[in-house]
């Protein structure tokens, strides 16, 4: 048990140092751009999640038109449990609109607005996430009722 060891998927250390609040959360960027949050605990910064990952290209079917052609257009991605698998979800962030979509498999992506990071957005889509009912059998069902995926 060492809080001070946290250490990015790259391989650097994540060393914060500065004080903080307990229950204080913030944003912490490894050089090679991934994002995490931290939160102050009695120890020191314990990190709070799993990295977020920037990517040059993810499949962008299911994002809506606006978000994908603004210009500050961010794409990352995180892993989440869903139904019991560590499943990518993507995230589309567009800083200047201050608006997010986070998506997952065949799920519609969720709008998450206003919202000032990639790191807010991630929390803001897990607690709705994870807030959902079990989905039943392991197996998302079918979701796509309103065209957003390309046609059979
Ligand atoms: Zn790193």
């Amino acid at each position: 048990m060492n809080e001070k060891s946290s250490s990015c998927i790259c391989g650097r250390l994540l060393a914060c140092e500065a004080p903080g609040r307990t229950g204080e959360k913030r944003e912490f960027q490894c050089a090679c751009g991934r994002l995490y949050d931290f939160e102050f605990r009695e120890a020191g910064w314990v990190q709070g999640s799993s990295a977020i990952t920037p990517e040059a290209r993810q499949p962008l079917t299911g994002f809506s038109r606006d978000l994908k052609a603004s210009e500050d257009c961010r794409r990352y991605y995180f892993f989440h449990s869903i139904a019991g698998r560590r499943l990518p979800v993507h995230i589309l962030f567009s800083p200047s609109a201050e608006q997010a979509e986070v998506k997952t498999g065949d799920m519609k992506a969720l709008r998450i607005a206003p919202v000032r990071s990639v790191v807010e957005a991630r929390r803001r889509w897990i607690e709705r996430f994870d807030s959902l009912p079990a989905r039943r059998g392991g197996r998302p069902r079918h979701s796509s009722r309103r065209g957003v995926f390309p046609a059979l």
